[in-house]
């Protein structure tokens, strides 16, 4: 039997190579390069279209927790981005290209897998399927899936950050380290308090980018808003937010730095930077024109510029198995069921490939602990999303308060999370081998 798989992408890819590690021959579309999406650049499959970073490698942090549940559920994807793993601090960073390409070779490398590159715009209800066409599915698709589900869409807006040849930059106004550590991960380009205001006056008068897929709707998703929508909200959120200097060793050349902008290499080889947390709306010429005023810019190429994209989900879709609910041969993955974020679509196609294998095996869905992030984070998808409209990503406000003290909670939290995804794996009993 065969499954279809719609989307290449990380909810799409993850979702494959787990059916097809559970015995499954799969079916996947990807409709690149036939048809481009406005953010991807490429026609490889599990592009990153923003960051180079799927987050925090310390289970401290909800999303570093997020990816040891995933290791723990045994993520191929997860896996694959540790072995690209390029130098950023704390955080898994991954050279971007590399990442597409061992993921393509794993695919390329599983004969139960058969990637077809089309658009789908509809699916047979006898089909077992799972979606995952991300924030940008196509149109057809988008209309397909509210019809059929009898629903209609959400959404907000995503920016990504500009790109720049590294060699380009001058780096005689600019230095390396990192934040309370040590390390040179990041390049730092200082401002003194007068180049900062100047700055955020530049952005606040600057203008954005035509959108002309866009209805007149501005909402934005609060943990990726655009720099130029932080400058608006007010002048010194930038120098408290992205730009913060704090923690960084300074070079005495430099003085009176208020704030920074911080660049992140997107490559092992260190020959492209990304502006780290500077997602924008812009207009590129503003862009161009803004940037190439700092002394560091002056002769700066960039090799992508920011860009502001709709993005889409459909809430009301699933239910926390992420299966459809009006048709149970449907699985829905990725950012269009509502979740926000790289790790997020991964957990995602994970999930739903593993209970598409429990329904045709006739077992009830598989259920996480709300105590671990994935169980959080779904049940969030299925009770919450319909009603706050608000797609979200991995945090700890995800999880019940431990009932500990206060100064034990964090410690609790994580301990509780390992436990409970550790047994609900064992529960889970062996692997399926498809039909
Ligand atoms: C502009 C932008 C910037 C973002 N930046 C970040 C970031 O920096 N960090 C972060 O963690 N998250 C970011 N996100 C959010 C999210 O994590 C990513 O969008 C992520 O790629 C979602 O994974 P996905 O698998 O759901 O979708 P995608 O990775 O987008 O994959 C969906 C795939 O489906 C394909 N597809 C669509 N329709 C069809 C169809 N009809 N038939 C066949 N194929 C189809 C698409 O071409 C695409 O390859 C960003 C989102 C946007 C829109």
């Amino acid at each position: 039997m065969e499954v279809l798989v719609i989307g290449g992408g990380l909810a799409g890819t993850e979702a494959a190579l787990t059916l097809a590690s559970l015995g499954y021959n799969v079916l996947l579309t990807e409709m690149r390069p036939v048809s481009m999406t406005p953010a991807h650049r490429t026609s490889k499959l599990a592009e990153l279209v923003c960051s180079n970073s799927l987050g925090s490698l310390s289970t401290d942090n909800a999303k570093g927790e997020l990816l040891h549940e995933l290791e723990v559920l045994g993520s191929r994807l997860v896996r694959l981005a540790k072995r690209c793993r390029i130098p950023g601090d704390k955080a898994l960073v991954v050279d971007r290209e590399l990442f597409a390409d061992l993921v393509e070779a794993e695919i390329d490398n599983e004969p139960r897998i058969k990637v077809v590159r089309r658009e789908e715009t509809s699916v047979p209800t006898a089909s077992f399927a799972i979606f995952a066409p991300g924030p940008l599915a196509s149109d057809a698709l988008l209309n397909f899936v509210l019809q059929a589900e009898n629903l209609s869409e959400a959404h907000f807006y995503d920016a990504t950050s500009p790109t720049l040849v590294a060699d380009t930059i001058d780096f005689d106004y600019a230095f390396w380290g990192n934040r309370f550590g040590e390390g040179e991960d990041y390049l730092n380009i200082p401002m003194t308090k007068e180049q900062y205001f100047w700055f955020v006056d530049e952005l606040i008068a600057a203008r954005n980018a035509p959108r002309h897929d866009f209805d007149k709707v501005e909402s934005f998703f609060e943990r990726c808003l655009p720099v130029e929508e932080i400058a608006r909200r007010g002048k010194d959120s930038l120098a408290y937010g992205p730009m913060r200097p704090t923690g960084l060793n300074i070079p005495s050349k430099f003085k009176d730095v208020y704030a920074v902008i911080q660049l992140r290499k997107e490559n092992a080889e260190g020959t492209l930077l990304n502006m780290v947390g500077f997602q924008t709306g812009v207009s590129h010429s503003d862009q161009l024109r803004i940037f190439r005023q700092l002394p560091a810019l002056r002769h700066a190429e960039f090799a992508r510029l920011g860009q502001l994209h709709r993005n889409t989900f459909v809430p009301g879709l699933v239910n926390r198995s992420l299966q459809s609910k009006t048709n149970p041969r449907w699985f829905y993955a990725g950012q269009f069921v509502g979740t926000e974020g790289y790790l997020e679509a991964i957990a995602g196609g994970l999930w739903a490939a593993m209970n598409l294998d429990r329904m045709i095996n006739g077992l009830p869905p598989a259920s996480l602990p709300e105590e671990t992030i994935m169980g959080g984070l779904f049940r969030y998808i299925e009770e919450v999303l319909p009603v706050v409209k608000q797609p979200i990503g991995a945090n700890w406000g995800l999880v019940p308060v431990p009932t500990v003290r206060k100064s034990d909670r964090k410690q609790e939290r994580k301990r509780r999370a390992q436990e409970a995804v550790s047994s609900a794996l064992r529960g889970l009993g062996k692997p399926s081998k498809g039909i």
